[in-house]
């Protein structure tokens, strides 16, 4: 587990995907309004599927000014740093 502590100074990209209720992997849409997930295969209502977006963020820490750039994931309830190295 890594933590990061600073201030963002500046958000480099912002995407989102829709996954699995189940697994957590990603759901492919098919049909209108239903998806597939791409691990399990279990068909799914769309609306009912969670939301994970994924951040490039720039983050300045205080130690000694460095920037570092951050990868993030996560949803409405948690946010995880799944990389991240300094510039
Ligand atoms: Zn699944």
């Amino acid at each position: 587990m890594a933590t990061v502590h600073g201030k963002i100074v500046e958000v480099m990209n912002v995407s989102k995907t829709v996954v699995c209720i189940s697994c957590f992997k990603k759901v492919t849409p098919k049909i209108d309004k239903v998806g597939n997930c791409e691990s399990c295969k279990v068909m799914q209502f769309l609306s009912s599927c969670l939301l994970h977006w994924y951040l490039r963020v720039l983050v300045q820490t205080n130690e000694n000014e460095k920037r570092r750039l951050v990868c993030l994931i996560g949803g409405a309830q948690y946010c995880l740093v799944i990389g991240q190295r300094e510039l």
